[in-house]
């Protein structure tokens, strides 16, 4: 099915390390408000493709559109101001801060705001607002994750599967538009996994577009309605489950490795 108006379209994109090419070529399409699954064998240019969409690595070639505008190879926080997040492992610095600590410091640019407008008296009251703003909203994150009994814990001492779900709550906090996630359920127990899926459709059904890089593939048939197949860093296939699962170049792609 073709996507007329996508949310993130990628055309082109290539990446090279030295003599390896890791991605080849890749092009295709995100639907706003749609849950895209992006698999593929070991080695076929998913987290590349991943890092080059998110500002982690400047492509080769080729181009990422978010939203109708050229973003290719702009940095992570560019992309979150106009919306495009990924979420990141949380930092050592950030491991000996508190739970909510975390969530709390998550909004990009408050830190500089709020420092502008501490040395501008008439705008203290507004400051004042808007840490409260900030509190209160760090605190319905966490419940919404069900991690709020956790506030005070410092990030360290989490499971890694809640870490994961603050590390979807820090994301949240920068009131995304679209989350890429690259294999959000890794070392996550099966309780905490199917919360955090639960949490994702729900924001989902809100609007919000996700882009997902798993290897389970029970994971990615029963949630994603249309899945990108990569392999040898381009696209093989693509389309709903049932079209995939049933693509023998897809088959061949698995078990040739
Ligand atoms: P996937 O996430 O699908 O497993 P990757 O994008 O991690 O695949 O890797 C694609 C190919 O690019 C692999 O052959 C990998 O070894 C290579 N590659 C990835 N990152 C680098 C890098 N920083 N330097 C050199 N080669 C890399
Ligand atoms: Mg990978």
């Amino acid at each position: 099915e073709a996507i007329d108006s996508p949310l993130l379209e990628v055309e082109g994109l290539r990446k090279e390390f030295g003599g390896v090419t890791a991605v080849d070529g890749a092009s295709f399409r995100v639907a706003p408000g749609s849950f895209t699954g992006l698999i593929g064998p070991n080695g076929a240019g998913k987290s590349t493709t991943f890092n080059c969409i998110t500002g982690i690595h400047d492509p080769t070639a080729g181009t990422v559109r978010f939203d109708g505008r050229d973003v290719t190879g702009l940095p992570p926080y560019a992309l979150a101001e106009r919306g495009l997040v990924r979420t990141f492992q949380i930092a050592r610095e950030l491991s000996e801060m508190t739970v909510l600590e975390n969530v709390m410091l998550a909004p990009p640019g408050q830190v500089g705001e709020s420092a502008i407008r501490a040395v501008l008296p008439g705008l203290r009251e507004e400051v004042e607002r808007d840490e409260a703003d900030v509190v209160e909203e760090a605190w319905e994150t966490l419940s919404f994750f069900e991690i709020d009994h956790l506030a005070h814990e410092n990030a360290g001492n989490l499971s890694g599967g809640q870490r994961k779900l603050l590390e979807m709550a820090r994301v949240l906090m920068t009131d995304p538009e679209m989350v890429l996630l690259d294999e959000p359920l890794a070392g996550v127990n099966p309780t905490l996994e199917e919360k955090l899926l639960d949490r994702i459709d729900e924001l989902r059904r809100e609007g919000l577009t996700f882009l997902l890089v798993e290897h389970d593939m029970d994971v990615i048939m029963e949630h994603c309605e249309h899945i990108i197949v990569m392999h040898q860093g381009r696209v093989l296939a693509e389309g709903d489950a049932e079209t995939v699962q049933r693509d023998e170049r897809v088959l061949e792609a698995y078990l040739g490795g």
